[in-house]
């Protein structure tokens, strides 16, 4: 099947609420335009290196997102055009992306991203680390930054009660975010969880926001 039938197919079967970000790593700015010619338009990148080449020659209206792991002196070159970053897991890289969207006088959307994988080799703040950035006094200051929810990634395996316990903790940990620090922020209402792999359980589980490559654009090299 092509890129177009694959996305209206995914579209079709998702929830109205759950944002589909197609993750088109790997793949050429022609598999990209499909897409967007089909009506897609938010989609998702791993490399600072492959986005900065990539979204030149794709069109505006695209709102882009970093699903990878961020490196603090890799966001000067994003912060012009990146909509929302995921993997955000410091103050750090917090204060580093609101000091370069002040310089282009942007808000950059971020999400929390969370250690719920039994891997130890997936990025990811703990609930103790998330507190202790959110209740440091700095974060009132970081004004062109909006954190606007949750992401994790599941460890990779067939055991799906597994998948289902890890993306349910996420849920909760947004629950506990939303309850003690987030009461009055409409906007931190996002729980991205989910791939081509896992994705409907991540949905029963929750998920806002899915992050779709495979089933989307085909497998990768
Ligand atoms: C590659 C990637 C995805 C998409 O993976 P698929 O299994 O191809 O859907 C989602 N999230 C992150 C963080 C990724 O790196």
């Amino acid at each position: 099947m092509g890129i177009k039938q694959n996305l209206l197919g995914f579209l079709n079967k998702i929830p109205k609420n759950v944002q589909l970000v197609a993750v088109s790593k790997t793949k050429p700015n022609e598999a990209v335009q499909e897409a967007f010619d089909a009506g897609q338009r938010v989609f998702g990148e791993n490399k600072v290196q492959d986005l900065i080449l990539k979204a030149p020659d794709l069109p505006n209206e695209i709102d882009w997102h970093f699903i990878g792991h961020m490196q603090t002196n890799k966001v000067k070159q994003i912060a012009p055009f990146i909509k929302m970053i995921h993997g955000v897991d410091s103050l750090k890289l917090l204060k580093e992306i609101n000091k370069h969207a002040i310089i282009n006088n942007r808000i950059i959307q971020c999400l929390l991203q969370f250690h719920i994988a039994s891997e130890n080799t997936k990025f990811g703040l703990s609930i103790e680390e998330a507190e202790s950035i959110l209740n440091n006094p700095e974060i009132a200051n970081l004004k062109n930054i909006e954190i606007v929810g949750v992401m994790g990634m599941a460890t990779y395996t067939n055991n799906t009660s597994q998948i289902r316990t890890e993306f349910r903790q996420l849920h909760e940990i947004y629950k506990l975010l939303k309850n003690k620090y987030f009461g009055n922020t409409i906007s931190f209402k996002e729980i991205s969880m989910g791939m081509s792999g896992d994705y409907q359980i991540a949905i029963d589980e929750g998920s806002t926001m899915i992050r779709i490559g495979t089933k989307i654009f085909g497998s990768r090299n």
